[in-house]
């Protein structure tokens, strides 16, 4: 009997990441997420298809774990017993997950009180070392660049190119999936690894001659995060969408290559477009999100409604799962709750049958 075949990054995209003999095959079953089709917002973006790309289906709920895989596994090549990221919470979830699998110890730099809950549940629950600092995002990933490089402690975020080399294998995906390349890509943007890596992604695939096209890329930013729109760093970054709130993004140049280089744009969406979106997707499509994942579709329900859609087939990321956020959903919705016995006839009567 052939035994079962492992799943995982490591093993799906070896011969497309920076491994050797030497690199460890870790995985918690990453990759390999779902590609599904919209029923609703379809038609109110204005496209002729449109695709999520579910990685709210990734272990830790996010796609940070597609490039954590990866950056773990080269640290422990590389002799590492700790790592290190600052992170707006799924970062941390991610590599306090692979951390403890590999029996490495995980320092998370958090900014107090601006991580989600469910996030941070999972740092805790993962045996994370939590260092919640008094500042934002910025100043925890600047401390963390600092620390890592003067300490014997690998650092996890994506300025590690070891990311976005895992992250770039959910282009690969999304090709494998539609036969080719998408007309649009469309990606929350907060940090820019992310859109970067997609970039490449589908830049290496057609130069393997495996997809003939390349998508445009459209990234979106929360409002009141926006310094690649605004062109200049944002000191105090505010939105609802925390794994986006970022005003100095280190991969910055990164994202506006690939909105150059593939005609795309990278605009900015509002609290409350995102929210909408968020209500849409969890209301119309039975799709469950964080806000930052929510940007996404916003982005093209606002382009859309400008009467700048142009048809063709999108794939929207979702970066990360709803449950990661539960106080947003609860502070959203009125909720259709009436209390009623434990009986079918009482319950008839509450229902008004
Ligand atoms: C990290 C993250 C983002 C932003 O990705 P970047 O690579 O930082 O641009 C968006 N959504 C979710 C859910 C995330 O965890």
């Amino acid at each position: 009997m052939t035994p079962p075949r492992e799943r995982g990054v490591l093993h799906r995209w070896g011969e497309y990441l920076p491994i050797t003999p030497g690199t460890p095959m870790i995985s918690l079953g990453e990759g390999d997420t779902p590609l599904v089709r919209s029923v609703a917002l379809e038609a109110l973006c204005g496209l002729d298809e449109l695709w999520f790309k579910l990685e709210s289906c990734n272990p830790t709920g996010s796609f940070k774990d597609r490039g954590m895989v990866v950056a773990v596994a080269k640290a422990m090549e590389d002799g590492a017993k700790a790592v290190m990221c600052a992170s707006t919470g799924n970062t941390s979830a991610s590599a306090a997950a692979y951390a403890a699998r590999c029996g490495l110890t995980c320092f998370v730099l958090v900014p107090g009180g601006k991580v989600a809950a469910g996030k941070m549940a999972q740092a805790i629950a993962f045996g994370g070392r939590i260092l919640e600092v008094d500042g934002n995002f910025d100043d925890a990933l600047n401390a963390a660049r600092s620390l890592t490089a003067k300490h014997p402690v690998a650092l996890v975020n994506s300025v590690n190119p070891n990311r976005i080399a895992g992250q770039k294998t959910a282009a690969f995906e999304i090709c494998e999936s539609l036969g080719d390349a998408p007309d649009i890509l469309a990606i929350p943007v907060g940090n820019a690894g992310n859109i970067t890596a997609y970039w490449r992604g589908f830049c290496e695939w057609a130069e393997l001659g495996r997809a003939s096209r390349h998508p445009r890329m459209h990234g979106f930013q929360a409002a009141g995060a926006a310094p690649i729109v605004l062109g200049a760093p944002v000191a105090e970054p505010h939105t609802v969408a925390t794994a986006i709130r970022i005003g100095n993004p280190a991969s910055w140049t990164g994202a506006t290559a690939a909105r150059d280089e593939s005609g795309g744009l990278i605009e900015a969406v509002t609290d409350d477009q995102i929210l909408e979106a968020y209500e849409l997707l969890a209301r119309r499509e039975g799709i469950f999100v964080e806000p930052a994942s929510a940007a996404s579709v916003a982005g093209l329900l606002k382009l859309a409604r400008e009467g700048r859609a142009r048809g063709g087939r999108a794939v929207a990321v979702l970066t990360g799962n709803g449950l990661k956020d539960p106080d947003t959903a609860v502070a959203r919705y009125v909720p259709d709750i009436t209390r009623a016995p434990a009986t079918a006839e009482g319950i008839e009567r509450a229902l008004g049958w």
